[in-house]
């Protein structure tokens, strides 16, 4: 989100998976349209606490608030679950991003090109951009990772919350309409 869009940071690592080591690829998300390897269900583990600056529990708030909009979205459900290792996405705050790349997440895939997990990095800090209050530039920020970890790439659509610098603060009818194609998609 925010800044140039990253490309070609894609490293190669190795994730272990059940018994199975498996080769696993990560991307930065942006560019790409990715679909999950299950259907159903994805269970997403928060951060629940931070010693960062800034920080407080109204940070958890608007990842509830994210979930629940993106969840409007026939086709997504969302469980947050307590323990990072079941999870499918995890979400971590962070102090080490640039104001001007907030939020950043990792794409994990298998060999069919198949989400298998995702890392989301989210500022603790509100970029200083001026499309809203702190607090939703802050839960912006938040919906914009959990669109790319659900599997949406960046939309030019200036109504797109998945804009690579979007001018809007939720996600707006553009982006459920991309999420549900992408979901459709055989
Ligand atoms: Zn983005």
């Amino acid at each position: 989100m925010g800044g140039p869009v990253q490309q070609g940071t894609a490293v190669v690592v190795t994730h272990r998976e059940t018994s199975d080591e498996i080769a696993a690829s990560a991307v930065t998300a942006g560019t790409g349209a990715y679909r999950w390897i299950h259907p159903g269900t994805l269970r997403l583990y928060v951060q629940g606490s931070s010693s960062l600056a800034g920080w407080s529990t109204r940070h958890l708030e608007l990842v509830d608030e994210a979930v629940r909009a993106w969840m409007q979205c026939d086709g997504v459900r969302i469980e947050v679950v307590s323990w990072p290792l079941n999870a499918d996405v995890r979400l971590y705050w962070t102090d080490r991003l640039p104001s001007t790349n907030p939020g950043v997440t990792m794409l994990y895939r298998n060999a069919s090109g198949r989400l298998t997990h995702a890392d989301m990095f989210i500022a603790v800090q509100p970029a200083p951009w001026h499309i809203g209050t702190p607090d939703r530039v802050l839960y912006a920020t938040i919906a914009h990772e959990l669109g790319h970890a659900l599997g949406l790439p960046h939309d030019p659509s200036a109504e797109a919350l998945m804009h690579p610098s979007p001018l809007v603060t939720e996600v707006t009818r553009a982006d459920m309409a991309r999420l549900d194609s992408l979901l459709r998609k055989p």
